[in-house]
């Protein structure tokens, strides 16, 4: 039986950490089965990628060129395809990235398998591949195995521990011929700074409807609010998340903080990052928000109201201060 890891480089060559993580969590399946372990790694130039896990015992297939640097359906299937055959592969096991979410499944349609996406953790139960996947919001966890193969499954970030293990590889080529008649015309990338959702960062900088409330003056400050934040994420590079109230605003005709999408909802009704440490600003910490910080480790608040949800078991340490007052002054020594 072979597992067959697949990947896709990056601009740069590169692999994301999330494909060494799931290349972790494909080597301990194989290593769990006593199966094969194969590589297939797609991309303009696979070389330096393949160094970078040439230690983890495995046959190397590469499709690579100009055709394959980004992701386009036809081609990322057409290449998956082929390896996959190559190897006769009886479970691939992929990063959850956008290009491979949007390719795989046809993979499983093309292969006669079966596809399950956004898994959180797999391992092996009485010689069966089992897959963990989260439901309802991250309030359930499921597990399941199924017999048909190939079984493609896809696994989210954060889900293992990235492979260590540079080595020399050698790597089989396939010539792969893409008829498709989409042509990638370009990438453009979200620069650093508009792009304030940032899953790796250390910390989870979370804004409230405070920001936007009349303060002790009687006014609202929602262009100093503004100011004052995104200094901070320039300086920190934070992660940036919202309360459901902050980002509902712009629907009630409030004046609203103009960086905020509902993508920043943090809670119940919206994501549940998983940064080793989080500070909530003007943000009361109700139940309904708070729910979406279950993995967030280290958790910090800032709020005027002493007897605030946050106050009530929810964080390490509750600053009873002015946010304005305390980012200020934080911004200030971040220089
Ligand atoms: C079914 C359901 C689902 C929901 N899902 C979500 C969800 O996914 N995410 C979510 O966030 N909410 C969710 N909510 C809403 C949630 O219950 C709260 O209403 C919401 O989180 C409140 O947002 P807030 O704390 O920013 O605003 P507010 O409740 O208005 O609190 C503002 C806070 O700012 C403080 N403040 C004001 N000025 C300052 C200052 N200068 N310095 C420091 N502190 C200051 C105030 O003391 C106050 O605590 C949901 C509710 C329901 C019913």
């Amino acid at each position: 039986m072979t597992v067959l890891f697949l990947a896709h480089t990056e601009c740069d060559n590169s692999l994301h950490k999330s494909a060494l993580e799931v290349l972790t969590a494909a080597k301990a399946l194989a290593d769990g089965l006593g199966a094969e372990l194969a590589v297939g790694l797609i991309g303009a130039d696979v070389a330096e990628a393949a160094g970078t896990i040439g230690g983890c015992n495995a046959k190397l297939y590469a499709v690579s060129g100009a055709d394959f640097a980004d992701g386009r359906y036809a081609s990322d299937l057409a290449a998956a395809e082929a390896i996959a055959k190559a190897c006769s592969a009886e479970i691939v096991v992929a990063p959850a990235t956008s290009r491979f979410s949007r390719a795989l499944p046809g993979l499983a349609v093309r292969l006669g398998g079966r596809v399950d996406t956004h898994l959180s953790g797999l391992s092996v139960e009485d010689g069966k591949p089992v897959a963990k996947r989260w439901f309802y919001r991250q309030r359930m966890e499921g597990t399941l195995t199924r017999d048909e193969r190939p079984w493609v499954l896809t696994l989210d970030s954060g889900c293992a521990e990235p492979f260590e293990g540079a080595g020399a590889a050698d790597v089989e080529t396939l010539d792969v011929a893409v008829a498709s008649r989409t042509r990638v015309a370009g990438m453009e990338c979200a620069s650093e700074d508009q792009q304030t959702i940032r899953p790796d960062a250390a910390l989870l900088f979370v804004a409230g409807a405070g920001w936007t409330k009349k303060q002790a003056d009687g006014a609202t400050h929602v262009d100093v609010a503004e100011s004052t934040i995104l200094s901070f994420l320039d300086a920190t590079k934070s992660s940036l998340g919202s309360s459901k109230s902050l980002v509902d605003i712009s629907g009630e005709g409030g004046a609203v903080i103009s960086f905020l999408t509902h993508m920043h909802q943090v809670g119940q009704t919206g994501a549940t990052p998983r940064h080793p440490k989080g500070l909530s600003t003007c943000c009361h910490g109700e139940e309904p928000h708070v729910v979406g910080w279950r993995f967030i480790k280290e958790r910090r608040a800032i709020n005027l109201d002493a007897g605030c949800g946050w106050a009530q078991g929810k964080c390490d340490v509750l600053y009873v201060a002015d946010a304005f007052a305390v980012m200020k002054k934080v911004n200030e020594l971040l220089g």
